[in-house]
């Protein structure tokens, strides 16, 4: 079954934001969704989050709402990163994981493990204001991951990183999807897309402008013309 979005629409007042979307993302699969600034992409997440209720349409994972879903079946990386700053990473970990049904040992222990495989267990009592803000995204990935949900969605998780991290963070998003994990992020670059998915879709104004497989995709449109410029 896994995720299926089916026709959903979001209006806010008289502006549409997102207009008729349709998308089916297998379970365990990696989906990519594309697009330039207020093409939709928040709004669509939102919705499969069940935190924004659409106008039209529906939204289910594994035939349900997300919106009736225990919170630690999902992991969710928000565009607008939000920890505490005066928390240490530990402090700043302990509080959201308890709040997905965690016990204290077990996220300390998962903590650990995490913050080895991004080479930073120094972190662990750091404030979250002493790291750069391409650390604490480190820290909001963790989050997001920590309680092994099964539908893990990422919004542009990539931006503000540099090479080396990118990197980094592709390689332990590939392995969450080798484990079992269905992701799917949004991303202003196609170059993350095409290194990690088979199916996406590019939004333009909420409305699907291309979406499936991208070999096929490319093979119909050509590489030049899979863009995601606004215009
Ligand atoms: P970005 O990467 O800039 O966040 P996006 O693709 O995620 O872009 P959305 O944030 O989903 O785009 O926004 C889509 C459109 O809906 C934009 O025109 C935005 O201004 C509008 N919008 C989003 N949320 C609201 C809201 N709560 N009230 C009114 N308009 C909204």
């Amino acid at each position: 079954m896994g995720l299926i979005i089916d026709d959903v629409k979001k209006k806010f007042g008289h502006h549409t934001a997102v207009n008729g979307i349709s998308l089916s993302v297998e379970k365990g699969s990696m989906f990519g969704m594309l697009g330039a600034n207020g093409a939709g992409k928040t709004t669509t997440f939102r919705m499969i989050l069940g935190l924004l209720d659409p106008t039209e349409g529906s939204v289910t994972w594994e035939g349900a709402s997300l919106s009736y879903k225990r919170t630690n079946v999902i992991g969710y990386l928000p565009e607008e990163r939000g920890l505490y700053p005066k928390l240490t990473v530990k402090e700043q970990l302990i509080y959201l994981m308890r709040l997905k049904g965690m016990k204290k040992n077990e996220i300390v222990k998962a903590m650990r493990m995490w913050l080895e495989r991004f080479e930073v267990p120094e972190y662990e009592n750091k404030k979250v204001e002493e790291l750069s803000k391409g650390n604490q995204q480190k820290i909001q990935f963790i989050a997001a991951v920590m309680h092994q949900p099964e539908l893990l969605i990422l919004d542009e998780p990539f931006s503000g990183l540099d090479p080396v991290n990118t990197d980094m963070l592709r390689g332990m998003v590939r392995d969450l999807q080798e484990a079992g994990t269905t992701i799917v992020f949004s991303s202003h670059q196609m170059s993350n897309v095409e290194e990690l998915c088979e199916e996406l879709v590019m939004l333009k104004h909420g409305e699907a402008v291309l979406q499936g497989n991208l070999k096929e995709i490319k093979r119909s449109y050509g590489v030049k013309n899979v863009n995601i410029r606004s215009d």
